[in-house]
């Protein structure tokens, strides 16, 4: 929280300015709230240099020591077969082009039981090294002990960026790092590049209203997380063989905390394979109830692909929460997308706007998802879907 000194004067300028309304007037003095994020916009306001930022505990670092880009290869089990999550292979192909830029190695850590099967392709995304900690103990994600295997390799190899997947697991994983080393992380990074030696991690704020470019040239190493298709992925060096470094790191004694009881793998149409569907059918606040997503879910099943939704209808408690596609749900790469009773919201197009072939249903033509479609059908969405599913099934007969 930001600190205030007894000079302030109360004259409220700060308050003003707070872009969190964290700053408050109390008898004549300003006091912060627990909406306080830091962000120092009232420092330089003050005309009685009564605020200041706490001085930060972690050590200046020598940052000539850090090299290399890391990726966290997250894997994933589908149909009984483990395989590294197609969003590592998008962060590999991203972190090659950032290794070249500041010539420095491309690693990917791998955390698992048994990992020799995936070394080939991740060297086919151009990883030069590959980080290998396996055991029985890694079989299962476990928040400690993979922390413990990641502090362990951050502190003994030093990288100068650690990228993560931005999935449940990379989400868990990489607070938890950056908050034992002492580093900031970025989160939700939709462009990452290379400017004067430092990461620039680009991410929408205030709401997806401005992109900030975000950098940390004071310490090392500079992390940030990445939504699964937001990058593209490429096989960059198809052929290649890595230099694998396998680490025997002992289980940390914390990760017996947390005993995995009972898995359920959720298969294909699941939610879970949401950003990873071929075809995603999303229903809006135009579908009216809950019950009108059972002809999504109809058609959805009949081509194989996952149910989505915008956040009207999420809010709405007509699905739930992790079906929601855009800025604050997932973001989505299909084949085909097929949008019903949506608007075309901003926050919604963000995490849709790249699939391949887009059709918006919507009975408003002036709706500003029709901006963003290939195929658009002004018109009911009621009165459309079942025709639509009507032909689907009628197809494949
Ligand atoms: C910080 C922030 C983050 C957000 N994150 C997200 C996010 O991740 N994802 C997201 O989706 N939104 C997000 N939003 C909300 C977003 O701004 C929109 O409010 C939301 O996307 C609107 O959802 P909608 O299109 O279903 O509803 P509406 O905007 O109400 O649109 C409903 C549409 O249905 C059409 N319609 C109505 N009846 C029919 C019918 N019978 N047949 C055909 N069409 C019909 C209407 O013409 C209209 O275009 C966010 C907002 C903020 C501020």
């Amino acid at each position: 929280m930001i600190q205030i000194s007894s000079n302030c004067v109360g004259c409220g300028k700060c308050v003003s300015v707070c872009p969190f309304g964290a700053l408050s007037l109390v008898n004549g003095k300003a006091v912060a709230s627990s909406a306080c994020t830091m962000c120092g916009a009232c420092v330089s306001q003050c005309p009685v240099k009564a605020l200041s930022l706490p001085q930060s505990t972690a050590a200046a670092k020598d940052l000539s020591a850090y090299k290399g880009v890391w990726v966290f290869v997250e894997l994933l089990e589908e149909k009984d077969v483990l395989a590294p999550r197609s969003v590592s292979l998008e962060l590999l192909t991203k972190g090659r082009e950032l290794a070249n830029e500041l010539k420095e190695d491309l690693c990917a850590v791998v955390i698992g039981k048994s990992n020799a099967g995936y070394f080939a392709e991740l060297a086919s995304y151009g990883a030069d090294k590959i980080y290998n900690v396996e055991g029985p103990g890694y079989a299962d994600y476990n928040t400690e002990a993979y922390a413990n295997a990641m502090i362990t390799l951050i502190n003994k190899y030093k990288p100068s960026i650690v990228l993560f997947p931005s999935t449940y697991v990379g989400r868990d994983l990489s607070p938890r790092i950056s908050a034992e080393i002492f580093v900031g992380l970025t989160a939700d990074c939709t462009g990452l590049s290379i400017k004067e030696g430092n990461l620039i991690q680009t991410r929408p704020a205030f709401g997806g209203n401005i992109m900030a470019d975000i950098k940390c040239p004071n310490h090392r190493p500079q992390m940030a997380t990445v939504r699964p298709n937001v990058m593209p992925k490429q096989v960059t060096a198809p052929g290649k063989t890595a230099q694998v470094i396998n680490e025997p790191i002992a289980l940390s004694p914390k990760a017996s905390k947390v005993r995995i009881i009972s898995k359920e793998i959720e298969q294909s149409q699941e939610v879970e394979k949401l950003d990873e569907a071929k075809i995603v059918i999303s229903g809006g606040r135009g579908l009216k109830t809950a019950e009108q997503f059972e002809i999504l879910n109809e058609i959805a099943a009949e081509l194989g692909g996952a149910v989505g939704a915008s956040r009207a209808a999420i809010d709405a408690g007509w699905k739930p929460k992790n079906h929601q596609v855009g800025q604050s749900g997932v973001t989505v790469k299909p084949k085909l997308y097929m949008a019903c009773g949506i608007s075309g919201a901003i926050q919604h197009t963000v995490g849709m706007q790249d699939s391949d072939i887009i059709i918006a249903i919507n009975k408003d033509a002036s709706a500003p998802i029709f901006n963003f479609c290939k195929y658009g059908i002004v018109g009911d969405v009621h009165q459309i879907l079942p025709k639509v599913l009507e032909g689907i099934k009628k197809a494949k007969k």
